[in-house]
């Protein structure tokens, strides 16, 4: 039995329990496929990497003609899929240049260490402190376990990397009263994602960028849960009229294959030299090949706009179920696909019922159901997915 052997080979820290946690095999589009061959709608996306779907074709194409002809070559050389794959995100966003390597907590790492070389270059040695939101996640690393603004990532791995303070996510004052003179940067969600789905106002956002302008620091945006398109617009800091000087992608970038990217200004850029930064894998043909798939697939003319439409279609079906169960549900928020179900309680059991039913939701502690569906989910399946969530919630009703 897989869950046996799992449980004796795999160190224990995802708290997969067979009947909760299924044994998938297989995936295609917003399907998943468990070793019983039972279907499940997945509302989970690898939570939030699976972008356009399980096995999306072209990344697919993409990725095998380039496993056929160059895996790895470290970047002592040239490849030409990383560059291909630099030239999009820069000519489609607010960055002039790019570093890869091969995760999210990487991508805040890379960001973390260039906002304190360029800082201390630009404004004094002093300068290190980072700004970052209670409730806010930005990794796992020992760096970014203390950005992520929530002691229960940082209990028993003491003492922490020096250098972080926190402000109240949504109030500009309470970042403003944590600046100081040793402080180089703000790093934020621009949509909190495992912090629960919380969306940042605009005029936090403008007030943070003032701030920053101001005190010259540096404003980085996490946009590896948020960014590919997932708001519906391909960078969540596109809502709000506002560009940072550094931004991290990771998650949906790669079509369901690990990178991760860290993305800058020019002047910001000039931070690093060589030697200063770098990462084996980061840059792989491979997966950037596969990368590049995903990007003009959300480049397509049009398609961006289908996911805000989407978006609104699922928050009106979930907002419908919110004024029958006005007792269960307590708010529905979000952007775009990206999307929170805030009940009352007992969120694991309704995970759980979903999943019998054949949907695949993710519960953030008890309360919070979060749902990111692919971004090239069908109509029908936003629907189908309304209607499960549906039958939970009149079937636990007293
Ligand atoms: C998932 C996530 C990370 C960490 O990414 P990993 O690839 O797991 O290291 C960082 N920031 C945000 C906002 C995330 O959602």
């Amino acid at each position: 039995m897989i869950q046996e052997e799992e449980k004796k080979y795999i160190i224990n820290t995802y708290n997969r329990q067979p009947g909760v946690n299924p044994y998938l095999v297989k995936g295609e589009g917003t399907r998943v496929w468990d070793e019983g061959g039972k279907e499940y709608l997945d509302f989970v996306g690898g939570l939030a990497v699976n972008g356009l779907g399980h096995c999306f074709r072209p990344a697919v194409e993409a990725a095998t003609a380039q496993l056929h002809t160059l895996i790895h070559t470290s970047n002592l050389y040239y490849t030409g899929p990383q560059v291909e794959l630099a030239r999009r995100l820069v000519e489609s966003s607010a960055a002039d240049k790019v570093f890869f390597c091969n995760s999210g907590a990487e991508a805040n790492e890379a960001a973390i260490k260039l906002a304190r070389k360029y800082s201390k270059q630009q404004h004094g040695p002093e300068k290190h402190e980072i700004i970052t939101a209670k409730n806010s996640f930005h990794g796992r690393t020992l760096a970014t376990i203390t950005a992520t603004g929530q002691s229960k990532f940082h209990q028993g791995f003491e003492p922490l990397v020096p250098g972080f303070r926190y402000g109240d996510f949504n109030d500009a004052d309470s970042f403003a009263s944590q600046v100081n003179r040793y402080t180089c940067a703000v790093l934020l969600e621009p949509v909190q994602g495992e912090g629960g789905v919380h969306v940042a106002t605009r005029e936090f956002m403008s007030a943070i960028r003032e701030m920053c302008e101001r005190y010259k620091l540096l404003l980085i945006f996490d946009e590896i849960q948020c960014g590919m398109g997932r708001s519906g617009k391909l960078f969540a800091y596109e809502h709000y009229g506002i560009t940072p000087d550094i931004f991290t992608l990771a998650k949906s970038l790669g079509g369901g294959l690990p990178i991760g990217a860290m993305l800058c200004t020019d002047p910001v850029a000039a931070g690093f030299s060589p030697g200063d930064h770098a990462s084996t894998f980061g840059g792989n043909p491979v997966v950037c090949a596969a990368a590049t798939a995903v990007m003009d697939q959300l480049l397509q003319e049009g398609f961006l706009e289908t996911v805000g439409g989407k978006g609104q279609r699922l928050v009106q079906g979930l907002t419908r179920l919110k004024e029958r169960f006005p007792a269960e549900i307590q708010e529905v928020r979000g952007l775009g696909l990206m999307i929170g179900v805030q009940v009352k309680d007992q969120g694991k059991q309704i995970q759980s019922r979903a999943m019998e039913k054949g949907l695949l939701i993710n519960c953030i502690g008890e309360k919070i159901l979060r749902l990111l569906p692919p971004l090239n989910v069908a109509e029908e399946e936003l629907e189908q997915a309304v209607n499960i969530l549906r039958e939970i919630f009149e079937e636990s009703k007293p």
